[in-house]
């Protein structure tokens, strides 16, 4: 067991004892980021991937106080004009993928936020491990186990981090419901519900691509319901079943799921039941019940604003933007070591690429895969 793993248990533990919480994470401390001066490390961070979702991080990272876009990796050099204007990037922090190995050199970069295609993200995320720089990888953090357990030996042979973009992991009104549940709000917890899902454009892009994607929905999407029902249930899945359901096989080929409804069963004897699917509308909720209280949020991963409520009535924490909190968050994880309230390291990465993998061998064999 690692060190820093040993410790998380050791927190959990005292907070399953109600000692009184957080000493793990304390969000009052990054909302008080926003209006208290800042004057501590800043983590300077490159975008690997200009695509849609890098653009929407970089946006929020201009409200980060701990972490700043400083450089770019992209193969395709007119983004690179843009955004060099946009965020004054010097020259000699802008990479392509043939050449970015070379930011070992660069002390001027601290970490790398790898956001391109699932598919790529193995290789990418090993190159800049061993070019010495910390890494961010988006999810899922591969597209299976084999790869997530070399891309977390690397990063650790290399003395890097290796985190993955769970924003949700720092969105304020999830936090809160994790530390109900943590105090025993809900009482024994019995049930999870997870849809996650939407409709699925362009059926030339690369999520519907099995070598980029690494599959479909679930990779993409279902991902959510799956992180979800472990930080909410607090557990992890011990059996899983799925089944899987294809109404366009032309737009979903071999190896690219349409819709997968799956379970999974924890060692409480807690239950979860999910959906994920690029063929429906309106499918972003979460449910928990436990025997003494509920949890029903929607949208429950979206960007935002999450929107829920407890027996105990309507959450009413602030709407940050995920992804500033989340940069900030992991900037002060890596300066001073302060761990979010679940993990976002690469092994709680690995642990959803072991869940996926089970899933996808339920569908195959129609059999309960044990976990
Ligand atoms: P986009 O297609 O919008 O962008 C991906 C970018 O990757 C491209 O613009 C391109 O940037 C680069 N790229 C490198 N090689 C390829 C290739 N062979 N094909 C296509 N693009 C390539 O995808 P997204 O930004 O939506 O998704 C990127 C990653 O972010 C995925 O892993 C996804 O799961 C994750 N994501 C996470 C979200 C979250 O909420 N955490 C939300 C959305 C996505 P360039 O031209 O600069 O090289």
């Amino acid at each position: 067991m690692t060190t820093m793993g040993s410790r998380r248990d050791f927190l959990e533990k005292l907070s399953i004892s109600a000692i009184g919480l957080p000493i793990l994470y304390s969000p009052a401390k990054l909302f008080a980021a926003s209006s208290e001066p800042y004057e501590g490390p800043v983590l300077r961070v490159a975008i690997m991937g200009l695509g849609s979702y890098g653009t929407r991080v970089a946006k929020a990272m201009e409200s980060c106080k701990r972490a700043k876009l400083v450089g770019l990796i992209s193969g395709t050099p007119s983004k690179v004009v843009d955004w060099r204007a946009k965020y004054d990037i010097p020259e000699k922090n802008c990479y392509n993928y043939s050449n970015f190995d070379a930011i070992k050199n660069n002390p001027d970069i601290d970490a790398v936020y790898v956001i391109t295609p699932n598919g790529l993200h193995k290789d990418q995320v090993i190159r800049v491990a061993k070019a010495g720089k910390h890494v961010i990888c988006e999810k899922p953090m591969g597209i299976n186990a084999k790869e997530g357990q070399e891309m977390v030996d690397t990063c650790k042979a290399a003395n890097v981090k290796l985190l993955v973009g769970y924003r949700m992991h720092f969105e304020p009104k999830t936090v809160e419901v994790i530390k109900m549940r943590k105090n025993g709000d809900f009482g024994e917890l019995k049930f999870f519900q997870g849809l996650s899902g939407f409709v699925i454009g362009d059926p030339t892009q690369w999520r519907l691509n099995k070598q980029l994607a690494g599959g479909g929905a679930m990779m993409d999407i279902g991902i959510y319901s799956i992180n979800g029902a472990r930080y909410m249930l607090g557990e992890e899945p011990i059996w899983v079943t799925a089944q899987e359901t294809k109404t366009d096989p032309i737009k979903f080929k071999e190896g690219v799921d349409e819709t997968i409804q799956f379970q999974m069963g924890f060692p409480s004897g807690a239950v979860a039941s999910c959906l994920s699917t690029y063929a429906m509308r309106h499918l972003d909720r979460f449910f928990l019940s436990g025997d003494k209280g509920f949890v029903e949020m929607k949208p429950s991963t979206g960007y935002g604003p999450i929107e829920g409520r407890t027996h105990k009535g309507e959450l009413t924490q602030p709407h940050i933007t995920h992804q500033t909190l989340q940069m900030d968050g992991m900037a002060q994880l890596i300066f001073e070591g302060i761990q979010p309230i679940v993990p976002v390291d690469g092994e709680e990465g690995l642990k959803d690429l072991k869940i996926i993998d089970a899933i996808y061998k339920a569908v195959k064999t129609g059999k309960k895969v044990d976990l």
